[in-house]
């Protein structure tokens, strides 16, 4: 078996650390950088996730003051130089996506994806990123999008699953025309915006049922793209479900399959049934992967999946996701390895400008 690392993976999430609000200001303008400093907030560092939580950073991935990722020098030791990685895709968790002020999330947006750019694509080019976007103002999201999309190093547009309206609905639309206009997949990230509760019965009250809930938060976006129409309307949309889990996909598009063979005279543009769509469009990151770990446990997800084309290897660094070497499940067939690894990833994300063999040949 090819070890994984000679396969030249590409990471589809892997997080750096989340900016603090010092390091930001050489980033805003000025009009912004006198706000954060006459509020006094120009100390906060600003999160979407617990950054003292068990599963937010393994503690040999943590950096002065447990600052989960540490640094550059520690993620090209621990993931890029240890897995062979060939380009990596950061996603950056920013507080920003959760504020209601439209202009000071824009403002924020922008100044952590420049941020990005300077201080981690620049320092090493196996780094690409997503673009971070204030999602409640589509006009100012698409205004962010068109500016950084002129860099090529940034590869998809960045939302959270836990958002203020399900993400079918029209008032998203623009996010996805400009994505689509630009290559740009729409990569949908474990995360709240905390506008609503992440669970569909109310607010939790621990991290753990936070975080399991946040499958059920992907099926009802993923419903919402689906019924609302997205992919009829952008036909050539990719989305990315990120840190969403697996297993619950099976389950989820045989009830939607049965009810949309039912109900579809409701839905006339949705012109294919929720599997087709789903294995057009529509990407998983590996972990967390939520499988049992026994051999014919995992075939059985792989084969309900029904296809080979869904899976993008994530490492998801620095979050504590799996443990020792075993980055892969261990019982994945060969053939799937490379699929995940390094086939799905590069053609999901056709700006990485990965090409292989035969294509290099002009
Ligand atoms: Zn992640």
């Amino acid at each position: 078996m090819t070890e994984f690392r000679d396969l030249g993976p590409i990471d589809c999430d892997l997080h750096p650390p989340t900016p603090r609000m010092a390091e930001l200001l050489p980033y805003l303008d000025p009009h912004w950088r006198e706000v954060m400093l006459s509020r006094g907030i120009d100390g906060l560092e600003l999160a979407s996730y617990p950054p003292g939580s068990p599963l937010s950073a393994r503690p040999e991935w943590r950096g002065p003051g447990g600052r989960p990722g540490g640094d550059l020098a520690l993620i090209q030791r621990e993931v890029l130089d240890r897995w062979g990685t060939r380009r990596a895709i950061l996603n950056c968790l920013h507080g920003s996506m959760a504020m209601f002020s439209e202009d000071m999330a824009a403002a924020l947006a922008r100044a952590v994806n420049d941020w990005i750019a300077s201080e981690w694509l620049d320092r090493d080019a196996r780094l690409a990123a997503s673009i971070l976007v204030a999602a409640r103002s589509p006009e100012l999201a698409v205004a962010e999008i068109e500016r950084r999309a002129e860099d090529a190093r940034f590869v998809q547009v960045l939302l959270l699953a836990g958002s203020e309206l399900p993400l079918g609905r029209r008032g998203h639309w623009p996010i996805y025309a400009a994505a689509e206009r630009f290559s740009l997949p729409v990569g949908i990230h474990a995360g709240s915006a905390f506008h609503q509760p992440m669970t569909s019965v109310g607010w939790p009250s621990y991290v753990v049922e936070d975080y399991v809930s946040q499958a059920t938060g992907f099926q009802h976006q993923l419903l919402s793209l689906i019924g609302e129409g997205v992919f009829t309307r952008f036909p050539r949309l990719k989305v990315v479900l990120i840190e969403s889990g697996v297993t619950w996909l099976p389950g989820f598009l045989w009830r939607a399959n049965k009810e949309w063979r039912a109900l579809r005279p409701e839905v006339p543009w949705v012109d294919r049934s929720p599997i087709e769509i789903v294995r057009e469009h529509v990407r998983l990151t590996l972990q967390p992967f939520d499988s049992p770990p026994d051999a014919s446990a995992l075939a059985a997800v792989i084969g309900q999946l029904g296809s080979d084309d869904l899976l993008l290897f994530s490492s998801d660094f620095p979050h504590w996701q799996w443990d020792g070497e075993d980055i892969l499940p261990k019982a994945l067939p060969e053939v799937l390895r490379s699929r995940i690894a390094l086939d799905n990833p590069r053609q999901t994300y056709p700006r990485l400008g990965v090409r292989l063999g035969k294509e290099c040949v002009s």
